[in-house]
């Protein structure tokens, strides 16, 4: 009888091992939740400096020839330019 008691107190004691030593290495698998401000980016008009959010704003690296890598909130202030006097 108390084999019995011994044969399952060790299998217990090796379940609760393996389980311990299955949720350990579970750690800081998290990556850094930050940069999350892609979205709602905001953006000034070269030309009149309103904001408008960056995929609304008419930019100009690669997408319109010209615009210099600034951002414009309508084709118009695009054909404009940068205000500068
Ligand atoms: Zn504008």
């Amino acid at each position: 009888m108390t084999r019995l008691i011994i044969i399952v107190i060790a299998v217990v004691a090796i379940i609760w091992l393996l389980r311990r030593a299955l949720a350990g290495p579970r750690t800081g698998a998290k990556p850094p939740a930050e940069g999350g401000e892609q979205k709602g980016e905001l953006v000034a008009c070269a030309h009149c400096g309103v904001n408008l959010p960056k995929a609304e704003a008419y930019d100009a690296r690669g997408v319109l020839p010209g615009a210099g890598g600034n951002f414009y909130c309508s084709e118009e202030h695009w054909r404009l330019g940068p205000k500068d006097g």
